[in-house]
């Protein structure tokens, strides 16, 4: 029996994960869970799940909680505030956590994780983009087990060799390029016009997957591919020059890996974040994920496509600031966040996001950050420099 502590619970990789988990209880148990204000949905899964520790990052409705949880009887203690994240992302009755806070709120949690030596199921991309070389060296330090949930680096990491799995270099086992997969968005073949009309509800209906709100958003404009180039540098200490961007608009297969005598690995699946999930727990061996099969005879053709640097300006900015290093990647992540948020809030226009993206990234151009509190002050002085200029 292996214990579990989600972060970031009442999202839609929290609630992929609990599903997989109440498939198996055997197998696992809960031992904690986080939540940044969905009280009602907190108190749900505590009932539902039994954990010894969850936390409610915003403690405006934890006096209600603990009320709740107290008059239902459940032995649950409850904590508030960000710190608390760290705690339990080290708590000593769990052999996994899930990284699945969005954005950057979850990178001092997921290092938290990692330097607790844990098996780390890493959603959370944007810790990863932050920190990059600092993440690697800390699992490399403290014996954590990292395993990619992103379905692309799932896929990925599936596709390779076993001793790359375990961290031996990729060049070292005949593969020569990494195909990262992307769909391409709800916005592939959408007038290039009328972009700047595009409205959140447009922008958050992705076309295969169902998702938050920031990462829906982020694959509308292939941010989301961005991040994950940079995500698969780090994961697979990739060269740059060996990872390709390729469209893909029916999402089944989630990324391939070549080889130098000609063959290309894929792993291919329905568009369900349960089955890199399932993946990841039960790795190496394999469990049910409640995702149906694969049928070949519906599926009808697939295709394959470039993307186009007018179409999609973010996911150039992203493999341009990957290359650029550490500095550019912090601030890119940042100014993606909060040109986001603007977005979603009605105050930024859909094309808005890349220029400002663009613009802090020349604002912070040449600026380094190679330990952990030079990132967290490159990432600070990044919001604050694009609210100055945002109306947000
Ligand atoms: P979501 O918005 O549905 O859920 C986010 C979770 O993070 C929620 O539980 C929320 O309470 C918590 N959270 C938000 N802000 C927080 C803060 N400041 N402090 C603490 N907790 C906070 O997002 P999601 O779609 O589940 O995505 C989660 C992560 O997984 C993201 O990094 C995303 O890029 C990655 N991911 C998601 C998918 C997917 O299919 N949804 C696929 C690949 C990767
Ligand atoms: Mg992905």
């Amino acid at each position: 029996m292996q214990g579990v502590v989600v972060l970031g619970a009442t999202g839609s990789i929290g609630d992929s994960t609990l599903d997989v988990v109440a498939r198996h209880p055997d197998k696992y148990r809960v031992v904690a869970l986080s939540a940044h204000s969905n009280a009602e949905k907190l108190l749900a899964l505590c009932l539902q799940f039994k954990p010894s520790q969850a936390v409610l990052v915003d403690d405006a409705k934890a006096a209600w909680l603990a009320g709740e949880l107290k008059a239902a009887g459940a032995n649950t203690e409850l904590l508030t505030g960000p710190d608390a994240l760290c705690e339990i992302a080290a708590h000593p009755e769990a052999r996994q956590v899930m990284a699945a806070i969005v954005g950057a709120a979850g990178l001092l949690p997921t290092l938290a994780a990692v330097k607790a030596g844990k098996r780390v199921l890493l959603a959370n991309k944007e810790a990863l983009v932050m920190s990059g070389e600092l993440f690697m060296t800390a699992v490399k330090e403290h014996g954590a087990e990292l395993l990619p949930i992103d379905s692309e680096h799932n896929a990925i990491f599936q596709s390779l060799p076993y001793a790359c799995q375990q961290g031996e270099s990729y060049g070292r086992h005949g593969v020569t390029q990494i195909l990262l997969t992307g769909s391409g968005g709800p916005f592939r073949t959408r007038e290039l016009a009328s972009f700047a009309a595009i409205t959140p509800a447009e922008a958050v209906a992705h076309p295969n997957w169902s998702m938050g709100q920031k990462i829906s958003v982020d694959s509308a404009t292939m941010m989301n591919k961005g991040l994950e180039f940079i995500e698969a540098r780090w994961l697979f200490d990739c060269a740059i020059d060996d990872i390709q961007v390729v469209l893909h608009p029916q999402s089944i297969i989630h990324s391939m890996v070549r080889y130098s005598d000609g063959s290309v690995l894929a792993q291919m699946g329905n568009p369900d974040m349960r089955t890199p999930i399932a993946h990841a727990m039960a790795y190496p061996e394999r469990i049910d994920a409640g995702v149906a099969p694969l049928d070949f005879f519906s599926l009808g053709q697939f295709s394959f496509d470039r993307p186009d640097a007018a179409r999609y300006p973010c996911l150039y900015l992203a493999m341009d600031a990957c290359k650029a290093g550490q500095g550019a990647t912090t601030v890119l992540n940042a100014a993606n966040e909060v040109a986001v948020a603007a977005f979603l809030a009605g105050q930024l226009p859909f094309t808005g996001i890349a220029k400002t993206v663009e613009q802090a990234l020349g604002r912070f151009a040449g600026e380094t950050a190679s330990d952990l509190a030079g990132i967290l002050a490159l990432d600070y002085e990044s919001r604050l420099y694009l609210r100055s200029l945002l109306p947000c």
